[in-house]
Parts: structure tokens; sequence; C-alpha cells
């Protein structure tokens, strides 16, 4: 068993470190207030191939592995949560589930263009009725022809506002419940798609979350990806997978926000003296530091259990709710670390605390996560 990064792994983060310090760092106070990403900030992620990192060489991907995949979220996350977010659903939730369930002709048609960042990927899970309860899904989908005419409402898709890629989820015959659900790759930019609304958020104000309609929306019988029937196993896999993401992105804002806490207590004097003298911060730091390292274990390990094939359902589970409370608990104490500087847009502490808590809700809420873990256990 190594604890350590490997030699390709330490020099990815440190590359990525460079370059998130040197171009992102210097723009997410703006990308927060702008609520928008720039498009040549998302062109440079797409060039160092943040975009398709874990897709395959021979679909246009990086080809590096999940571990790899994770400490660019990571990495991106530590400065900017919202470009964490961009990158781990365009991977997780884009193009996995083509890279998984998809025919050799579906990996071809779409993955290049998701990996090039032509395309930016999105999976509309989410509907007004079915948050937790993804059963519960009430759009439709009925055969015409050569056709699928899909009908219904998403909301809350993140990166739905690029109208890229999307992976579309509909029920055959509610009655079937989660048995007659279906899973479709749809062009979002496809007559029949509305964006209803781009959301407000108390944070991840740089990324799109999007409503939709879905009205009339044909596809073509090759946009069905699996079986028709298994969208319920693909959505749930999907996510299994898409927690390691979001745990990473949880990690990364705790460790961006114990940075500057460390950094801040040693310069910041009172009574004459660093506030890192003082034995109540140097505790705060401390526990803050443990709880990020216990995270940063868990997110490894879910990621490298994925990468190896082995199962990793309850890792991932475990991993995003152990990094979402992290980062809830660990930017509330940087914020409280940095006193009144900290309730400023210029220490960006603020910013942090406001991004961390989506962790604990999107991609099934920690209660989800519990569940998960509690039935693995239990049975
Ligand atoms: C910023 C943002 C981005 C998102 N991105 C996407 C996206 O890209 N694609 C997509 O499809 N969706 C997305 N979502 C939706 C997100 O995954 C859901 O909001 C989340 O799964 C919770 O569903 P809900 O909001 O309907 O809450 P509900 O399911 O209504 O839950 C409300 C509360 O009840 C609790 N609860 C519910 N059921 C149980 C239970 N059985 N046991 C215990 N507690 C329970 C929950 O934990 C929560 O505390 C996003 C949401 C947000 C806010």
């Amino acid at each position: 068993m190594d604890f350590e990064l490997d030699q390709d792994h330490k020099m990815l983060r440190d590359s990525v470190r460079d370059f998130v310090t040197k171009e992102v760092r210097p723009l997410a106070i703006d990308i927060d207030a702008k609520h928008r990403i720039p498009d040549d900030l998302i062109a440079k992620y797409a060039e160092m191939g943040f975009l398709g990192s874990y897709v395959p060489e021979a679909y246009g991907g990086a080809g590096l592995d999940i571990l790899s995949y994770a400490i660019v979220v990571e990495e991106l996350s530590r400065a900017c949560a919202s470009s964490g977010v961009l990158v781990s659903a365009h991977s997780s939730l884009g193009c996995d589930p083509i890279l998984h369930f998809g025919t050799e002709a579906q990996k071809k048609r779409w993955l290049p263009d998701l990996a090039s960042g032509k395309k930016i990927g999105a999976i509309l899970l989410t509907e007004p009725e079915a948050g937790s309860d993804v059963a519960n899904i009430q759009s439709t989908y009925r055969r015409e022809g050569d056709e699928f005419v899909i009908d219904g409402n998403k909301v809350f898709i993140t990166n739905g506002g690029f109208l890229g890629t999307g992976i579309v989820f509909a029920s055959r015959d509610r009655a079937l419940k989660h048995k007659g659900l279906s899973a479709f790759i749809v062009d979002l930019s496809s007559k029949g798609v509305t964006a209803l609304r781009n959301e407000e958020k108390l944070g991840i104000r740089g990324s799109y979350t999007t409503a939709f309609a879905l009205d009339g929306l044909r596809v073509p019988a090759d946009a069905l990806l699996g079986e028709e029937g298994r969208g319920f196993k693909i959505a749930m896999e999907t996510l299994n997978g898409g927690r390691i993401g979001i745990a990473a992105q949880a990690l990364g804002i705790a460790d961006g926000a114990l940075e500057r806490s460390i950094a801040y207590a040693k310069e910041r004097k009172q009574f004459g003296k660093p506030i890192a003298d003082l034995q109540a911060i140097q505790f705060k730091i401390a526990e803050m530091a443990t709880r990020v390292e216990t995270s940063r274990l868990l997110v490894y390990l879910a990621a490298t259990r994925k990468e190896k094939g082995l199962p990793f359902a309850t890792d991932s589970a475990m991993a995003k709710l152990h990094a979402a409370e992290t980062a809830v608990a660990v930017t509330r104490e940087a914020v409280q670390i940095h006193g009144g500087n900290g309730y400023t847009v210029e220490y960006e502490v603020e910013r942090m605390y406001r991004d961390a808590k989506i962790t604990e809700i999107y991609e099934g809420t920690s209660e989800v996560q519990k569940i998960v873990i509690a039935r693995a256990l239990l049975g």
C-alpha cells in the first residue's frame, strides 16, 4: 500500500497548480461576480486536456486515469470551484456515460467534440418533482418510426447554458417507475430544447445551472444510450463516478481555504504577535488540515478503485460525504480566522464558504450518501 502520489501524478499536480495559480486564480473573483467563466479560459482548459482527461486518446482525450482527473478538479477548485464543477460535470456526467454505456459508433460520434471542448457535456436528470427520488422522473418519451420524441422539464442542469451535449433521462411509462427510464444523448441546441433560465445562486456562480423545457424533442433511434429501460442503472452508476469529481471539488475548496488561512494567520498581527501564535488559531488550523487530509485519502482511494475496476460506489459516497462536510466546516473556520477581512470579497474565503455548500447537495445530498453507505453495510 503506497500513500504517496507517484512521480507522474506529482508532476501533473504541479503543472496544473502552476497553470491555475497563473491563469485561473487572478480571475476567480471576477468569475463569481460576473456569473461566467470566460470562453478563452475554457479554451485553455481544453488545450490543457482537462475536458477529456480520462477519455481515451482514440476518442480525442488525454487518456489519463481517474486519479489524474480528480487531481485536475481538486487543483482547479482550490482557486475556482465554478471551474472545478464545469470540468467535473462535463467529464463525469457528460462524457462518462457515453464512455461506459455507449456503442462504438456513439463514442466516435460524441466523444471527440466533448474531449476537445467543442461541446460541453451535461446530465439532465433532475426535474421539479424528481430530485433525490430519481425514479419519479415525469419526462416521457415515445417511439415514432426511427425517432424518439421526448417531452418534459428539467431543472438545475450544470453546464446547461452552453447548450452542448446532454444525457437526457425520460420515462416510457411513468407507472413503471425506475424500470421505465431510458437515457438519450442529445444535442442541446436541437429544436424542441428550450433553455428557460440560468439560476441565481448562493455559490459556484460562474457555473451555469439551467432549467430546460423539452417540447416534442425528436432524436434519432441511435440517440438511445444503453438498453431501453436501463436508464435508472445508467443514472446511478454515472452518479457513483460523478461523486469522485464532486468530492475532489470539495477537497480543493477546503484545501484552498486552508492554504489562505495559514498564510493569513502568520501575517495578521494582534496583541503584538501573529494570530498564528494563538492556540485558538493553531487548533483550528490543525483540525482543518486533518479534515482536508482525510478527505484527500478518501477521494484518491475512490478514484484508484474506480480506475482498477474494483467496486467503488461506497468509497465514492464516503469520499463525497466527508469531503463535502469538510469543505463547509473548513471554509467556515477560514472566514473566522480571517476575521472581518474574511467577510469581504477581496480575501476570497467568503466565496469559498458560499461555494462549499453545494457539495453537500448535488449528485446526491449528504443524506443520500448516508443511505448509499448504510445500504452497503446493512444490506
Ligand atoms: C447548483 C446545482 C447544480 C446541479 N446540477 C445538476 C445537474 O447537472 N444535473 C442534474 O440532473 N441535477 C443537478 N442538480 C440537482 C441536484 O442533484 C438535486 O438538487 C439534488 O439531488 C437534491 O434533489 P432536490 O433538490 O430535489 O432535493 P430533495 O430530493 O427534495 O431533498 C430535500 C431534502 O430532503 C432530503 N431527503 C430527500 N429524500 C430523502 C431520503 N429518502 N432520506 C433522507 N433524506 C432525504 C434531502 O437530503 C434534502 O435534505 C443540481 C442542483 C444544484 C443546486
